[in-house]
């Protein structure tokens, strides 16, 4: 029994392109965190309330919900009112910036995604919230 592993920070990952999901699962992989994944909006909302993640990598294009809509449901339910939102998106239009922050996410990520970046950006994120944010 492993006391890290019952320490570690659960990442969930909204991604619908298998190749990106892989990616960022192959990135993270050496890490200590619990990765899960969701390929698509209403999945991503369905997990997310099962396993209550730590931080939540989403990328906006998906089905059935995008990441916007996504995030703008997980705001409303009190228990990922402050749960880091990190967007993914190949999306570089006039006016995306705004929208995805003004959805709810607390940072994004342009496509094609700097894998050497990645990890820094989430250990970092993780480090200004505390685990478990239930009032
Ligand atoms: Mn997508």
């Amino acid at each position: 029994m492993s006391t890290a592993k019952t320490l570690a920070r659960t990442i969930l990952i909204v991604e619908d392109n298998p190749q990106s999901m892989n990616l960022i699962r192959m990135t993270l992989a050496p890490y200590d965190y619990h990765l899960v994944g969701a390929i698509d909006g209403e999945e991503g909302l369905r997990i997310a309330n099962e396993v209550r993640p730590d931080l939540i990598i989403m990328d906006i294009q998906l089905p059935k919900l995008d990441g916007l809509e996504v995030t703008r449901r997980l705001r409303l339910i009190p228990v990922f009112r402050q749960t880091p939102i990190v967007a993914v998106t190949a999306l570089a239009m006039p006016g995306d910036r705004e929208r995805i922050l003004a959805a709810g996410c607390d940072a994004y990520l342009v496509k094609p995604l700097n894998i050497r970046e990645l990890p820094g950006v989430i250990a970092q994120i993780l480090a200004t919230t505390v685990s478990g944010g239930v009032e």
